[in-house]
């Protein structure tokens, strides 16, 4: 099933989603489903929050379906290392238009749990370091413009009450 993207705008987004306890059919049925949202709405990772559903878990694949290898499902996911700072040009698919630079670091370590609830550590670099850190921020109840400068936040919140006023939003 896919699932539509909630966009800015709803509290969803901006508030700390709970943690997974329970690894069951329902789990599994849910992660099939949000990377076949996903890959609907051309995206290389999606947090639970992005469908409505404020729980801890995301998925994926900066491959987008090249590579089955690089679909990654994060239960729970925590950042347990970073190392250098790299600014690239970011968007999300809860802010749809919208592409500016974000300073992260290009090396990161997550911490989380695979869909059966067994933990594991995965390092990834550049795009895929990337990733983890937009994703895992979803579940914090962040976005990536809350990184941009106030001045650079303001104008696209501005532009997107417009479209909001102009029902394209
Ligand atoms: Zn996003």
């Amino acid at each position: 099933m896919i699932y539509p993207i909630v966009k800015f705008g709803d509290p969803v987004l901006e508030k700390p989603a709970a943690p997974v306890t329970v690894f069951d059919d329902e789990l599994k049925k849910l992660v099939e489903d949000m990377f076949e949202s996903m890959y609907a709405a051309h995206g290389v990772g999606l947090a639970a929050p992005q469908i409505g559903i404020s729980k801890r878990l995301a998925v994926v694949d900066i491959s987008f379906k090249e590579d089955p290898n690089a679909k990654l499902v994060l239960v729970n996911p925590e950042i347990v290392h970073t190392e250098g700072r790299h600014s690239q040009n970011e968007g999300c698919l809860s802010v749809p238009e919208f592409r500016e630079p974000v300073t992260r670091a290009t090396k990161v370590t997550v911490r989380a749990q695979d869909i059966d609830g067994e933990v594991f550590e995965k390092t990834g670099e550049d795009l895929l370091a990337r990733a983890f850190l937009h994703e895992t921020d979803h579940l914090n109840g962040k976005l990536y413009i809350s990184h941009l400068s106030a001045l650079k936040r303001d104008l696209i919140k501005r532009k997107i009450r417009k479209l909001m006023k102009a029902g394209q939003w």
